[in-house]
């Protein structure tokens, strides 16, 4: 095989020609920058590269292979990075002008954990300004394209991260989800992505959007790619008090043949009107696939899933505004010039430095938390919030997993929701009730469009039950063929 067609390969493919000795970690990377040199310009995943760092890491990997000394499962597998992730001594930007600067002083406790797996970091990739969008359009400084049509966005607002893995730029990378960052852009692009339980992976080090609801996850080709990734990251840390004190478990080895008995929930509110007929279309066969793999299916409901895009945008926006705080010019990146005294310091800095929505949601944040409006928006929200948590508490007691569309369409055209935010939020309908209730998910392919853009099929199980999640996932990804299908980006 071509060390071109191995960029196209799972990671787990990858080490094997690692071990056989077919390729060296050091000549992957190198293909993977000559691949980002070929066609990022046309794709525009990656903020920035980081080749001493990867080429570091992939020497040792080859040096441990030439003396058959024991390697991570991960190590030597070119990953991409968020560009809201801190990795030592590289830019941080958030894709955002404030940050344009900025150079992490530490690595992200995730980022800690890739190095200890030997897992080469390639470079940064772009988002939607501090992750608040839904297709990556809101990033300060470019524009990433889906690698299945150039025209359609890759899903936001971990955009970079997705079209960097759909578009063989890299294996693997690392996303955050506050609303279903991850699991859109991987729907959108065709390719594995997942939410883990809250508290699962740690957050220092990730820049901070909206703290009840942001984890950082896995994309990947394959689902067994994507545990080993999150069991290279998850774990207890002292510096994010959220992160859960709970032993790990192997979630790779989960992937089981049998899942015979098994509940599969089909969430009626999110196969109703709105979903596109070819979407829908894919997750019915999906259903009719569970049930020939011998699984139950029983119809569960949400009710109050119409409620929750309302509550995720006055939370999401009411945290963000308070996390945001900090970028004023004093500790950190961009600072207005000659500002006539400290006050004019501080608007300046942040008008200058803060693109379009980012102040959108910095202002309907505040709003909802002033003193006035707290109990009617804030506390209201949050009161809703728990009640759509046992909506999924009573699902869970009829399913062992709920599935879902993703999204109710598929990549749309760049610039034909940027200018309506409204019809943007929407997009997020799928996804975003998980991050309210705390709770896994994943999306995977489950089939094309009509003009052959991926579908994505959500998975969610309950706060803890990755395992189950994953199986399920594998079960139906080795009774399909939809992985196996690749954009041609040349
Ligand atoms: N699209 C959602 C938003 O704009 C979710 C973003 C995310 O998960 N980071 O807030």
């Amino acid at each position: 095989m071509s060390i071109k067609e191995l960029l196209k390969k799972t990671a787990t493919e990858q080490k094997k020609a690692l071990l056989n000795k077919e390729v060296s970690a050091v000549e992957l990377v190198n293909a993977e920058y000559e691949r980002i040199e070929a066609v990022d310009e046309k794709l525009g995943a990656f903020n920035s590269l980081c080749k001493e760092q990867a080429l570091e890491t992939a020497k040792e990997v080859d040096k441990k292979i030439a003396n058959n000394e024991e390697l991570p499962p991960l190590a030597g597998i070119p990953l991409a990075l968020k560009d809201n992730i801190n990795l030592k001594d590289t830019k941080t930007t958030a894709s955002s002008k404030i940050l344009e600067n900025f150079v992490s002083p530490y690595d992200a406790t995730v980022v800690k954990k890739l190095k200890e797996n030997m897992i080469p970091i390639l470079g940064k990739v772009n988002l939607d300004e501090f992750a608040m969008g839904s297709s990556t359009e809101n990033s300060a400084f470019k524009i990433t394209r889906n690698p299945w049509d150039l025209n359609k966005v890759p899903g936001g607002s971990s955009g970079g991260s997705a079209a960097s893995v759909a578009g063989f730029e890299a294996t693997i990378s690392l996303g955050s989800d506050t609303g279903g960052s991850i699991r859109l852009p991987a729907s959108f692009c065709g390719i594995v992505g997942m939410k883990p339980t809250y508290g699962r992976v740690s957050r220092y080090g990730l820049i901070a959007f909206a703290s009840s609801l942001d984890q950082i996850g896995p994309f990947a080709r394959s689902v067994e790619d994507a545990a080993l990734l999150l069991e290279a990251i998850s774990g207890h840390d002292t510096h994010d008090s959220t992160s859960l004190n709970m032993p790990v478990p192997a979630f790779s080895k989960a992937l089981t043949k049998d899942i015979k008995g098994s509940r599969v929930g089909v969430i009626k509110e999110l196969l109703g009107d709105g979903v596109s007929a070819d979407v829908k279309k894919a997750v019915e066969a999906a259903i009719q696939k569970y049930k020939d793999l011998g699984a139950e299916i029983v119809e569960v409901s949400l009710p109050l899933l119409e409620h929750s895009i309302g509550v995720y945008y006055i939370l999401a926006t009411a945290e963000a505004s308070s996390n945001l705080a900090r970028f004023d010019g004093v500790k950190y990146g961009h600072r207005t010039k000659d500002p006539k005294n400290l006050l004019e310091m501080y608007t300046k800095t942040r008008a200058e430095g803060f693109g379009d929505e980012v102040k959108r949601r910095i202002m309907l944040g505040t709003y909802a938390l002033s003193a006035g409006y707290y109990d009617a928006y804030y506390k209201k929200a949050q009161q809703i919030r728990r009640l759509i948590k046992e909506d999924f508490d009573r699902a869970f007691e009829k399913a062992d997993i709920l599935i879902s569309p993703t999204c109710p369409n598929t990549a749309f055209e760049i610039g034909s929701k940027i200018s309506d935010p409204l019809s943007m939020y929407l997009t997020d309908i799928g996804t975003i009730s998980a991050n309210l209730a705390g709770i896994p998910g994943m999306s995977l392919p489950c089939g094309y469009d009509s003009d052959g853009m991926p579908i994505g099929l959500q998975i969610l199980a309950p706060a803890l039950a990755e395992e189950k999640l994953f199986n399920m996932a594998y079960n139906f990804e080795q009774a399909t063929e939809f992985h196996k299908k690749q954009p041609d980006l040349n």
